[in-house]
């Protein structure tokens, strides 16, 4: 069973049922928990349109069985391309974050980054980590990549902070395996995920060994627990009517846990990397430049510059200049994070370990004006709906025996669109512009000094100053 339907999804997640806890209650049953609900519709997604041929590709590991793309390293740029198509596509057809491609990302980040480390050190974490991907494979596992620790004091390394948990590390190893502690921060659909992938958040130095460590362990290990986090306005999914949630199937995003490590036992044959500092960095960086490559974000914005277009017609102001401008804006700021993801993959480069790596300047580039130009989208996008975005009663009132008939009078755009369409077209707007999207994009996957940093260490600057030396004829600086 290499490719689970949605259903086989949700009866594998039964039996592993992890621990969370949502809003200060330990959850009991997951599945029908209604503030999971968004993110379980996106999942179960996730597997539907991995049943469509092109999204699926041949395992190495498993004879040339048919996989989903979900775990599979991407051993060509057509394998990068084809993921950034693919999250384009389900960007658009969720307008929210369907919170596989973190999985997706560190797996590829990780196959070369176990192959470096066995090369230039004898062990054999390469070999252990296919053994993992072969089972990956063939259940056809959800994994959540928990890379960002909670990091404590900013200003302190890993080993100089007054606790010592701020950073996951190993607390106790025998023969059998390690013992973790620490907690990952803000891992995306991480409740819902069969496999938990921990990699380090950053590059460790000398006597930081135990903090550079990698590991897989199922979601229900002894001691991970998960603490959901909030958004604004999600308990509007736990109202009688729905509407107000702006987007009922798919939510504001997905979900994000708090990941508490609690002394988990990991088998050898789990670990990844352990102890050897100089080689955090390869996992951190690989899976962060793929992970700035997504095609998400160009999906989502297809969708809000579509709902800002229906606002304006709803408006009566489809034709109006300034309006026309801004959504033209909004069109090519969105095309322009698409063109640098498909440039990050074409550009990329194979790596000896067989997957390709992808190209760290076009990377850098997407993730940086994409976290950028999400806040000028979103002021187009708010500048165009006008205030009822934030002032609009709610679906109750609308519904209302005494106030409903004011509000769908008062509520009336052009005369040709009924009143609840308006509201709908605006709720969709306000749940994607105010809600964790947003800071998704401008974060995740780094904060933007990062893609400064890569891209200062990739580019060559030197050269840039010799041909201007050239041509300003300089002759000695
Ligand atoms: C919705 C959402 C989903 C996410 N999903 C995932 C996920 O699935 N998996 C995962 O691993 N992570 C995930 N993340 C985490 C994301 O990668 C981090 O938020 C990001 O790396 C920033 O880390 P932070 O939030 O701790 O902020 P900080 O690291 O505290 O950064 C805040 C600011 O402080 C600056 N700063 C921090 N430390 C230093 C320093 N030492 N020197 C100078 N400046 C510093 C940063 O540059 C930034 O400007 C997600 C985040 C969000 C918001």
């Amino acid at each position: 069973m290499a490719i689970m339907t949605p259903n086989e999804y949700l009866e594998s997640l039964e039996k592993v049922k992890p621990k969370v806890y949502i809003h200060g209650e330990l959850a009991e049953d997951l599945l029908k928990h209604p503030l999971l609900a968004p993110s379980l519709n996106s999942m179960k997604l996730t597997y539907a349109v991995s049943h469509r041929p092109e999204w699926q590709a041949k395992s190495t590991l498993l004879d040339g069985e048919p996989i989903s793309l979900w775990t599979h390293p991407y051993f060509t740029k057509d394998d990068m391309m084809n993921k950034i198509n693919l999250e384009r596509m389900l960007g658009r057809m969720t307008g929210s974050c369907f919170q596989r491609c973190v999985g997706m990302d560190m797996i590829s980040a990780m196959w070369s980054a176990t192959y470096d480390v066995d090369q230039a050190k004898g062990t054999e974490y390469h070999k252990r980590f296919k053994e993992w991907l072969k089972q990956a494979q063939a259940n056809d596992w959800a994994v959540a990549g928990a890379m960002s620790d909670v990091k404590g004091d900013r200003g302190k390394r890993p080993n100089q902070q007054q606790d010592p948990d701020m950073f996951v590390h190993v607390v106790d190893r025998n023969k059998d395996g390690i013992v973790v502690r620490g907690a990952k921060a803000h891992i995306t659909g991480a409740a819902l995920m069969h496999e938990l992938f921990v990699v380090p958040t950053q590059t460790m130095r000398p006597a930081e060994e135990d903090y550079a460590v990698s590991f897989c362990v199922p979601n229900n290990a002894e001691g991970v627990i998960h603490i959901l986090g909030r958004v604004p306005s999600d308990t509007r999914r736990l109202e009688s009517e729905l509407m107000d949630t702006g987007n009922i199937d798919y939510g504001a995003g997905a979900h994000e846990t708090l990941i508490i490590f609690d002394d988990v036992f990991v088998p050898w044959e789990r670990v990844f990397l352990c102890g050897e500092t100089e080689h955090s960095l390869d996992a951190v960086w690989r899976f962060a430049s793929y992970h700035r490559e997504n095609g998400c974000k160009a999906g989502v914005f297809d969708t809000l510059v579509g709902a800002t277009a229906l606002a304006a017609e709803y408006n009566g102001l489809a034709q109006t200049g300034h309006i026309k401008d801004k959504l033209s804006d909004m069109l090519i700021q969105t095309e322009a994070i698409y063109a640098c993801s498909i440039a990050a993959a074409a550009l990329g480069r194979e790596h000896p370990s067989g997957v390709c790596l992808s190209n760290p300047i076009y990377t850098s580039c997407m993730k940086n004006i994409g976290s950028k130009w999400v806040y000028e989208m979103v002021n187009n996008a708010h500048d165009i709906c006008g205030g009822l975005l934030v002032t609009m009663p709610s679906e109750k009132d609308l519904r209302h025996p005494e106030v409903g008939k004011y509000v769908e009078k008062y509520l009336k755009g052009v005369a040709e669109v009924d009143t609840e369409d308006r509201m709908k077209i605006f709720r969709y707007i306000e749940n994607l512009t105010m809600g964790p999207i947003q800071v998704e994009i401008c974060v995740g996957a780094g904060p933007s000094q990062a893609e400064r940093m890569v891209i200062r260490n990739v580019v060559p600057i030197e050269e840039y100053k010799e041909l201007a030396r050239k041509l300003a004829k300089i002759k000695n600086d």
